[in-house]
């Protein structure tokens, strides 16, 4: 079976062609640009390239970008009071608390002290209430580049059977409500399901962010199903593989997002787009 490739790194380019003009739009109407705002408590390899992409990519479109490095031994009370500062700061428009914290340090309490309104990776739980009631606007970067990328190559998902395989607050748990949004038959898959296979073969599409190395092969997949691997996990000699063992999976697959290259791309441009969002949300207000 000859597969699709999903590649997000052409929609992605098209995508920050996109973003850069409206930027220059709000900037031009508010007299200033959208800003984002980056909380990282430091000591994180991964987390440093992803910051980094992170600036570049404002740099290239005209966002304003704050880094608030935290040094690794800060406390709870601190984290939380930056989150605080931050959200209450009129100049900034979008805060992304950087994951992974160091322990003992907790993301789930530390988030409760972020606006939810200036929560662009949708990590709040009023942000995550909204979008399981479909009234979301701002939702998380990952799952949301994950539907850009059905979106763009024009898979449509109403009536279909689709399978998310794990059900972390950031990707699975959101994709799972984003499929369901766009009327897709769901169903949620985690580390307790009993023969993740057979719930697989009976899907059209399947959504994958696990952790787990080439944990679905080929023989799990229908024939002809959409794969969309958000797996990121770096190997013993650097590079980088999906949560699918792509080269089986693509024997059967009808399309297939290549790791790395397919949602990572994406992602990025996503958390932009989200701060776009809620900087037009929190000047339409204060002007109105
Ligand atoms: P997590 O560890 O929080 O959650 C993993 C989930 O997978 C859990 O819900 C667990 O129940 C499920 N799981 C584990 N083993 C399983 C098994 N054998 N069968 C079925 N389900 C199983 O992980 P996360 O933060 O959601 O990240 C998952 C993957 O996605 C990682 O590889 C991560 O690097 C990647 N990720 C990618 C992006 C991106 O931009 N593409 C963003 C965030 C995370």
């Amino acid at each position: 079976m000859s597969t699709i490739i999903l590649d997000g790194r052409a929609p992605a380019q098209e995508l920050r062609a996109e973003l850069r003009a409206d930027i220059a739009v709000f900037t031009e109407q508010y007299t200033h640009p959208p800003q984002l705002a980056v909380v990282q408590v430091q000591g994180d390899a991964a987390s440093d390239r992803y910051v980094r992409s992170i600036r570049k990519i404002c740099n290239t479109t005209g966002m304003a970008f704050h880094l608030a490095q935290l040094p690794t031994d800060t406390t709870q009370a601190t984290l939380e009071q930056s989150l605080r500062q931050l959200s209450a700061d009129p100049a900034v428009h979008g805060v992304l608390l950087q994951m992974p914290l160091p322990a003992p340090l907790s993301a789930e309490q530390a988030v409760l002290h972020l606006d939810y309104r200036k929560d662009v990776d949708g990590i709040h739980p009023i942000s995550a209430g909204l979008l399981a009631q479909g009234r979301s606007t701002l939702v998380p970067n990952t799952p949301a580049g994950g539907m850009e990328l059905l979106h763009h190559y024009g898979i449509t998902l109403e009536g279909k059977r689709a399978a998310m395989v794990g059900r972390s607050a950031i990707v699975g748990r959101p994709m799972a409500a984003l499929l369901l949004l766009a009327n897709a038959t769901v169903t949620l898959c985690h580390s307790r399901t009993l023969d993740l296979g057979a719930v697989l073969r009976e899907c059209e599409i399947v959504a994958v962010a696990a952790g787990r190395p080439g944990l679905v092969t080929g023989d799990m997949l229908r024939p002809g199903a959409v794969v969309i691997d958000f797996g990121i996990n770096v190997q013993d000699d650097g590079s980088i593989t999906g949560d699918v063992d792509f080269a089986g999976a693509a024997e059967v697959a009808g399309a297939i997002t290549p790791v790395p290259g397919g949602t990572g791309p994406v992602t990025n441009v996503m958390l932009l787009r989200s701060v776009l969002t809620a900087a037009r949300n929190q000047e339409a207000a204060r002007h109105s």
